[in-house]
């Protein structure tokens, strides 16, 4: 059975064709500059050579069109019809209170992301331009949305309510929801294989560390708490986001320099986290680099960034009164073997010991990172949010 991912923004469209048989991958590629001069397809056939198209994409019906008709070329396809195709799973961003799964679309699945544009302007109005699309270009075959949001909607209300006034929750929907919740599902199942735990007796914390980064807490392969908000903005430090911060400083910086709240949450979002600490960039690899040159700002961001992560390990820790596997993903979570260790170093506490070759062996492959006598184990699991969207895809149309 072959299931296409589709993960669509504004002007763009990522793809991957799974045969689900052994659930490898056939081809992926990725739409650019859709509705913009210069648009691209980058089109990636297994065990074939890369190719690009340059050709106008006036808007995303076209370049999925494209995208199908690059899937069944003679030369660089992988399929010979689009009839092959059995389903297509959708990345939403945003599912509110409503989705706590996957759901194949209908007509009130449509509405109710429509609904949910308020929560994430950017991303779900995209998303549904994607779903309209494929449904176009696809009609005979079933549709499914995968919410980022869904994992976490098994948190109990003490997680998820901040203490401002009820009434904005009641009348808005002001909460905390999270996001990367496609990662955090497929990591921490891995996890639990991985460690050999029973999952209704299991306590993993995921770290999903990349540009953008959350940690979550897994109580018996449930949700329990997550470091997103009602936007990206709550949490860790990022790459560019600051994460937790005294709200009453948006009022300060906003007198001080004359500006909006929308202009300070823009600073917030864009010029903070660890490219506004260090002054360098938003990369973890730059910042790492000037830090080892001596660069003072690098060496504070760094280590504030690790500070965050392991108090968010802390909390959720004691949230579920106890954690069995702690797993580190996303491109800084794989990759990373030095800012892997200065969280670590944070962890004494919970008789976690690391050994320090395994730590530097695993970069982008999954493995075990603690020592053999270590009271929690310690992992580096490669997410893969395109499979986890096609396992759903396949559940529900099966
Ligand atoms: P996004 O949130 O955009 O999906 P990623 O998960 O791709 O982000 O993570 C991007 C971050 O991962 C960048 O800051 C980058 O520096 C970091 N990163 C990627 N590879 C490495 C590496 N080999 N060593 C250190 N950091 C890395």
């Amino acid at each position: 059975m072959k299931i296409l991912v589709i993960n669509c923004g504004s002007s763009s469209l990522k793809y991957q064709l799974f045969d689900m048989e052994h659930e490898t991958v056939l081809a992926k590629g990725l739409c650019e500059r859709i509705g913009i001069d210069g648009s691209a397809l980058t089109h990636k056939p297994a065990g074939k050579d890369s190719c690009v198209v340059e050709k106008a994409m006036p808007d995303h019906k076209v370049a999925v069109q494209m995208v199908l008709d690059m899937l069944v070329d003679p030369v660089h396809g992988v399929i010979s019809d689009v009839s092959e195709i059995t389903a297509v799973g959708h990345r939403v961003v945003h599912g509110g209170q409503k989705y706590v799964g996957s759901v194949v679309v209908d007509e009130n699945v449509i509405k109710a992301i429509d609904e949910c544009a308020d929560f994430a302007p950017l991303h779900n109005p995209a998303n549904l331009t994607g779903i309209e699309a494929c449904q176009h270009a696809m009609p005979g075959v079933k549709h499914v949305a995968v919410f980022d949001t869904a994992f976490h909607q098994t948190m109990p209300d003490k997680a998820f309510m901040y203490a401002i006034p009820y009434d904005y929750y009641d009348k808005y929907g002001v909460r905390k929801y999270g996001f990367h919740g496609t990662s955090h599902a497929f990591v921490s199942k891995k996890a639990i294989e991985m460690a050999g735990l029973d999952k209704d007796n299991s306590k993993v914390i995921v770290c999903h560390i990349g540009n953008g980064g959350s940690c979550s807490a897994v109580l018996n392969g449930k949700c329990v708490d997550t470091s997103m908000g009602l936007t990206p903005l709550e949490g860790l430090i990022m790459g560019t986001r600051s994460g937790d911060i005294d709200a009453g400083v948006v009022q300060y910086i906003a007198n001080k320099e004359g500006k909006d709240v929308n202009e300070v949450l823009n600073i917030l979002n864009k010029k903070s986290g660890l490219l506004g600490l260090s002054g360098i960039s938003s990369d973890f690899r730059d910042v790492t680099k000037a830090s080892k040159e001596g660069n003072n700002q690098a060496e504070i961001a760094l280590e504030a960034f690790a500070y965050r992560v392991a108090k968010y390990v802390g909390s959720y820790a004691a949230a579920m009164n106890g954690v069995d596997a702690i797993a580190f993903t996303a491109g800084v979570g794989e990759n990373d073997a030095p800012m892997r260790q200065r969280i670590c170093k944070y962890f004494g506490y919970l008789g976690i010991t690391i050994d320090a070759d395994a730590n530097d062996k695993f970069r982008g492959t999954e493995g075990v990172i603690s020592t053999a006598d270590s009271k929690v184990k310690v992992m580096v699991i490669p997410t893969n949010e395109e499979l986890k969207i096609a396992q759903e895809t396949l559940e529900l149309v099966q």
